[in-house]
C-alpha cells in the first residue's frame, strides 16, 4: 500500500489489485505527481483497474477523466451517490432560481444583484461522474490482499464512504474524520435532510471500529480515531452553542447569524461573496440540526427563514 500526496490531497493506492481510492486534483500537476508515485512501485497509469471514490468533491474525483483517457478504470462508489448525481441532475434547470430563492429566504437579499451576475455559471452543462460499480453499506470487499467493510458515512457529503480493513487496523477516511481540519458540514439546496444530524451519527459509526491507523483524504496519517471524534464532537456542540446564544441576543436569520459567530478562516466582512455564501449554508447545517431537536424555533415571515430560541 502507498501513499500519494497530490498537492493536499491523498489517493491511495491497494497496489497488488490495481486499485485507487480517490484521485485527487484535475490537474496535470495532479497526474504527474500520481505517475511519478506509481513509478516508483514500477507501475503507470495503465495498472490501475479501478478507482473508488469516498465521495464525488473534485479534489477527490477530478483526476478520473485525466485516468480515463489513458486507460480503461471501473470507477465504483456508494449506491447513494447515484441517487446524489440523480437529485443533482434533476435540479439543473432550476438551480439558480432555488439558489436565488434560498439567498432570500437566509435573509440575504442585498446579496441577490451580486448573485445573479453568476447566471450564467449555473446554466452551464454540467459534468458528472459515471459510475460503473455501487458498494452497498456494510458490504464486505475484498481486493487484492485486503479485506474492506464499506461504511456509509454521510455528513461532509450525502454519498461519504470510509473503508475499513478490520485485519489491518486501518481506515481509509476520506474526509469524514481529519486530523486537524474541521470537515465543512454544510446544506445542499438540491438535498434536503439534515448534515449535520447525519455527521454526527456518521462519527458515532466509526468511532469503536478497530482501527490502529487512519488514513485521511487531506492532512496526514494519524492514529487516536476516538480521541479526534471526541474532538469534533466537542467542536460542534461548542458551534452549536455559540449560535443558539446570538439567536438570543437577537440575529434572526441565517445571514445574520453567520454575520455575528466567529469564523476560523477570516472574518465575516473580509469574506468574498461565494465565502459568505458557504459560510451561510454551514451556520444553516447548524440550524437545521437545532430546529429538528428543538434547541431553536423557526418560522417564515414574508419569505425569511427567522429563529429564536425555543
Ligand atoms: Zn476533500
Amino acid at each position: 500500500m502507498r501513499r500519494n500526496p497530490l498537492g493536499k490531497t491523498y489517493s491511495y493506492l491497494l497496489s497488488d489489485a490495481g486499485t485507487l481510492i480517490d484521485t485527487g486534483i484535475p490537474t496535470k500537476e495532479g497526474l504527474d505527481t500520481l505517475e511519478e508515485q506509481l513509478s516508483t512501485l514500477d507501475l503507470g497509469i495503465s495498472d490501475i483497474e479501478k478507482i473508488i471514490v469516498t465521495h464525488m468533491h473534485t479534489d477527490h474525483i477530478g483526476l478520473i477523466n485525466r485516468i480515463q483517457q489513458k486507460t480503461e478504470v471501473t470507477v465504483v462508489a456508494l449506491k447513494e451517490a447515484v441517487n446524489v448525481q440523480r437529485q443533482w441532475n434533476k435540479s439543473r434547470d432550476t438551480a439558480f432560481e432555488d439558489t436565488r430563492d434560498e439567498i432570500a429566504a437566509w435573509g440575504g437579499s442585498d446579496f441577490l444583484e451580486q448573485f445573479s451576475q453568476y447566471e450564467h455559471v449555473f446554466r452551464r452543462p454540467r459534468w458528472r461522474l459515471k459510475i460503473d460499480e455501487t458498494i452497498a453499506d456494510r458490504e464486505h470487499l475484498r481486493i487484492g490482499s485486503h479485506s474492506l467493510e464499506a461504511h456509509w458515512t454521510p455528513g461532509h457529503a450525502r454519498e461519504h464512504l470510509c473503508l475499513h480493513d478490520a485485519e489491518k487496523g486501518i481506515l481509509f477516511s476520506g474526509d469524514h474524520v481529519l486530523p486537524k481540519i474541521t470537515s465543512h458540514i454544510s446544506h445542499h439546496t438540491y438535498l434536503v435532510g439534515d448534515p449535520l444530524g447525519d455527521y454526527l451519527k456518521s462519527l458515532d459509526r466509526v468511532r469503536d471500529l478497530p482501527v490502529k491507523t487512519v488514513l485521511p483524504g487531506h492532512e496526514r496519517i494519524f492514529h487516536d480515531l476516538a480521541g479526534r471524534i471526541s474532538a469534533l464532537e466537542a467542536h460542534h456542540e461548542r458551534r452549536c452553542g455559540e449560535i443558539i446564544a446570538k439567536v438570543r441576543e437577537g440575529a434572526e436569520t441565517v445571514f445574520e447569524v453567520s454575520s455575528v459567530i466567529s469564523w476560523d478562516s477570516r472574518p465575516w466582512n473580509e469574506m468574498a461573496f461565494w465565502t459568505k455564501r458557504m459560510a451561510a449554508a454551514e451556520t444553516y447545517a447548524h440550524l437545521i440540526y437545532l430546529r429538528n431537536r428543538e434547541k431553536v424555533e423557526e418560522n417564515l415571515r414574508d419569505g425569511v427563514l427567522v429563529y429564536e430560541t425555543a
